[in-house]
């Protein structure tokens, strides 16, 4: 560090430089950051509405409510307009700016998309109740953020550049001021810094922020963004202040704290009555963390075990979130024992791939290949599509070096990656107006070609099952009812509290709810606590039986689901992961090649490419698009 006087040398002379008094904003991300971090996105609106009503009138600077990851779990589990949520929010909250998170060229999405739909994304939030704009690129590769950034100026919102902190040999102090450089060429409003993973230490705060500082002047405001899974982002919001930033973002008290962010009401408090105050009624505050203890209540069984402050970390660099995505993958292929070895492959991908910071769509990215170098058992030998993709260069630039190997395996000997193309011209310049075909009479509007562009199969799905009558949320908020005794003492009750011995060891386990009915093709989900520990247990039934005295009699389930499965044999087509169908790409009667692209299947969001195990001709194909699949399913049969 050259440039300034840093703050271990103001502290080696005894005297420490502090921004003069100002008022410091607040904007609060309880509905969108909160949610995601603690309770996996899936609280539904009705739900929000109370909290939000009351945020309205905490004079907030802004309130975040809409993302990524919002868009995609009301598509995919909530069955939710996530438009309609917008509008929704605006309509409780007229006094406060609403925020959105912004994927740069990928919008809400997991890649790069045309300017085209940039632009309509942008227009359309505006329209429906978006004020502010925070927009970031997880490679840091601001050619991803200019065509936005440039929309939003444009089209008169609020637009928020943002820098993603990540600890790396290449992330140096000069390369920060580099990044804060480009986006101060791009002239946003404000310049944000995230810590997305919590790894951000309190004196380098300070250097970045004050550096930062001296470079804008008062031409751009700066704001701070740090979760706190390391456990020091309380004081990382300290060092901010004396360093000079404008804004700090912040959590209600029942959603912060470990891997969410600092709490509003701790922040507010602590700066009360100082020369930083930020005039935000705590009152209001208070009031509203209560309403959010009772949402909360509601929605336990999607609290994560990664939510809570792990100094490990600093170690590893990975999200909470994305942790629980692993978690996840890794119980379905049935090697939940394997997340260690997971844990310790990550960094070794996120070298390989030049040292993305761990944010969407890298970080599913690294994550996915990460799992998969796990569970099969050999690094590299099944790459997924994204990561091709990337190394070609179709993501941006990576901040390091992609390993040589990693690069000849993708690309052949001899060859470089292209990072000179702009990420958006490999996207297809006219991907909106093949949507407006694709969709045709189901879309009522360019708020519902936008649901299909971004997000094609769950899209696709929300439109025809809303044309249909049919829109059903996965999500079942509070536990269901159920009417407890003694064994024995009512006819045909089943257990729901009991101990089993399993191998020799005992396990005592409590069902602690159940969704409550099975749909056609979809598994009945159950809520079983286990040594003390709520897990959600997915459950095909195959056979069901009345419980009676002594004997009792079968009955085959009301779905189909056992005859579509088939367990694979030698020469079937299987994905390595669980995942659901979204593409099938080859017909019965097909000659096909080994190693040539069959099917596709969605996992942990990333596309994977299912090769031919061999070559022949496709005998039968066991699924069909948007069925969910785990690595014993077969796919396709090939017969040489
Ligand atoms: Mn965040």
């Amino acid at each position: 560090m050259s440039t300034i006087e840093t703050i271990e040398e103001m502290l080696k002379k005894g005297k420490i430089e502090a921004a003069k008094p100002k008022k410091i904003f607040i904007t609060d991300l309880t509905a969108r950051d909160g949610i995601q971090c603690k309770l996996a996105t899936r609280v539904k609106t009705d739900d929000l509405i109370p909290l939000c009503e009351k945020m309205d009138k905490a004079g907030l600077y802004a309130f975040e409510m809409w993302g990524g990851a919002t868009y995609d779990v009301c598509l995919r589990y909530l069955k939710e307009d996530p438009w309609e949520r917008l509008r929704r929010i605006k309509e409780v909250m007229p006094k406060t700016k609403l925020q959105m998170l912004f994927r740069g060229q990928s919008i809400v999405g997991y890649r790069p998309r045309a300017d085209k739909v940039v632009y309509k994304f942008v227009e359309k939030a505006l329209k429906n109740g978006i004020t502010v704009f925070r927009v970031f690129d997880s490679l840091n590769d601001n050619r991803n953020i200019e065509v936005a950034c440039k929309a939003v100026k444009e089209l008169g919102g609020e637009c928020h550049a943002e820098i993603s902190y990540t600890k790396s040999p290449v992330h140096t102090y000069e390369k920060w001021m580099q990044y804060a450089d480009e986006l101060i060429e791009i002239a946003p409003d404000w310049l944000s810094f995230k810590d997305a993973t919590g790894i951000m230490m309190p004196l380098d705060t300070y250097n970045i922020i004050k550096s930062i500082k001296d470079k804008v002047g008062d031409k751009i405001k700066v704001l701070l963004h740090n979760h706190d899974m390391s456990g020091t982002a309380i004081m990382n919001h300290m060092m901010a202040i004396y360093a000079g930033v404008d804004m700090l973002d912040t959590v209600l008290s029942p959603l912060a704290f470990g891997s969410s962010h600092p709490a509003t009401e701790s922040v507010v408090a602590a700066l009360q009555g100082t020369p930083y105050d930020t005039g935000i009624d705590i009152k209001v505050l208070e009031e509203a963390a209560a309403i959010m203890s009772g949402i909360k209540k509601n929605y336990k069984k999607y609290e994560t075990e990664y939510g809570g402050v792990n100094a490990k970390v600093l170690i590893h660099k990975i999200p909470g979130g994305m942790i629980s995505n692993m978690v996840a993958q890794l119980k379905e292929a049935n090697a939940s024992d394997r997340i260690e070895e997971v844990l310790k492959e990550t960094p070794i991908v996120e070298k390989d791939l030049g040292y993305p910071p761990l944010l969407t769509p890298s970080s599913q990215i690294v994550g996915v290949q990460a799992v998969l170098n796990v569970i099969s058992g050999e690094r590299y030998k099944i790459i997924t599509k994204e990561v091709r993709d990337y190394v070609s260069g179709k993501y941006g630039m990576p901040p390091g070096t992609v390993s040589k190997e990693l690069v000849t395996k993708i690309l052949g000997p001899d060859q470089k990656p292209d990072y000179g193309k702009k990420p958006s011209e490999s996207a297809d310049a006219n991907e909106w107006d093949n949507a407006v075909k694709e969709v045709g009479i189901l879309s009522k509007s360019d708020e519902d070609i936008l649901l299909y562009v971004l997000f094609p199969m769950q899209g696709m799905e929300f439109l025809k099952a809303r044309e249909s009558g049919d829109l059903v949320s996965d999500v079942i908020a509070g536990a269901e009812e159920m009417i407890e005794t003694q064994p024995g003492v009512m006819e045909n009750a089943a257990p729901v509290e009991f101990d089993i011995t399993y191998h020799g060891d005992k396990f005592s386990v409590k069902v602690e709810g159940v969704s409550p009915s099975q749909q056609q093709g979809k598994p009945r989900k159950y809520y079983v606590r286990v040594q003390g520990k709520l897990e959600e247990v997915q459950l095909y039934s195959k056979v069901e039986a009345a419980v009676g005295a002594g004997n009792y009699s079968q009955c085959r389930p009301g779905t189909q689901l056992t005859s579509q499965r088939n367990v694979a044999q030698e020469g079937d087509a299987t994905a390595p992961i669980a995942g659901r169908v979204a593409k099938i790409l080859a017909k019965e009667g097909d000659k096909v090649e080994k190693g040539q692209t069959i099917a596709v299947v969605e996992a942990m969001k990333m596309e994977n490419e299912i090769h031919a195990p061999i070559s022949g001709t496709v005998k039968a194909i066991y699924v069909k698009v948007g069925d969910n699949i785990i690595p014993a399913d077969a796919l396709l049969r090939i017969e040489p």
